[in-house]
């Protein structure tokens, strides 16, 4: 079972993605976490790309597109959840050419549906554990007053993402707008989409995304 979860920037694909890995033993492609990880370690690719996230401009289509065929080709699993991939129709094109050259299939595209105020909301207030990447919000679940996260109880240094602020959220959001969203048309009109209320409780969310999966 190979899914998508599209949805604009702060819409919980993450969230989800990592309570599918703990349930199902799904594997979570994340562009993002790739080209953070680039970018920590300091590779070629990792500095060519530093500037265009802080920005919240999108990577080039190859770059990301590479670092998707290189997890196919090498991690084995019995199913992935592409998170943040694609995020334009170039992107989506290839991501099925990968799939069918691995004689693989897409099973699902489950598009989340969030409000442009609650994105903007929960991503300025966003925490993440360092040791686990638990992630916090200081309106809705805030970082334990002992500094331990509650998921790993080791953890004690929580980061906030350098393109969380509102002005590359701006930049964020209308590239979603521009590039990504046409994806929710393509992917209907190849009769693959689901669209869920990313909007409730993460609870709720997981439910909605459990009864698309059991379908
Ligand atoms: P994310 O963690 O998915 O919000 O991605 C963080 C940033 O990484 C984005 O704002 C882009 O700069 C870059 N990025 C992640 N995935 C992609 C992608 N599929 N295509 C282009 N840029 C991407």
């Amino acid at each position: 079972m190979n899914l998508i979860l599209l949805g604009p920037p702060g819409a919980g694909k993450g969230t989800q993605a990592r309570f599918l890995v703990e349930e199902r033993g799904m594997v979570q492609l994340s562009t993002g976490d790739m080209l953070r990880a680039a970018k920590d370690s300091g590779t070629e690719m990792g500095q060519i790309v530093a500037d265009v996230m802080a920005r919240g401009a999108l990577v080039t289509d190859e770059i990301v597109i590479g670092l998707i065929r290189e997890q196919l080709e090498t991690v084995k699993a019995s199913g992935f959840i592409f998170d943040g991939f694609p995020r334009t129709l170039a992107q989506a094109d290839a991501l099925s050419d990968l799939l069918a050259e691995k004689g693989q299939t897409l099973d699902a595209v489950i598009a989340m549906e969030v409000d442009d105020e609650a994105l903007v909301a929960r991503i300025t207030a966003r925490a993440t554990c360092a040791g686990c990447g638990e992630v916090y919000n200081d309106n809705t679940k805030p970082i334990p007053a002992d500094g331990k996260c509650t998921k790993c109880g080791a953890g004690n240094k929580f980061t906030r993402r350098a393109d969380d602020n509102e002005e590359a959220l701006r930049t964020r959001l209308m590239e979603y707008y521009k590039k990504t969203s046409p994806l929710i048309g393509y992917y209907y009109a190849k009769g693959q989409l689901s669209t869920i209320d990313g909007l409730g409780d993460m609870n709720e969310v997981k439910a909605a995304i459990a009864a698309v999966l059991a379908d």
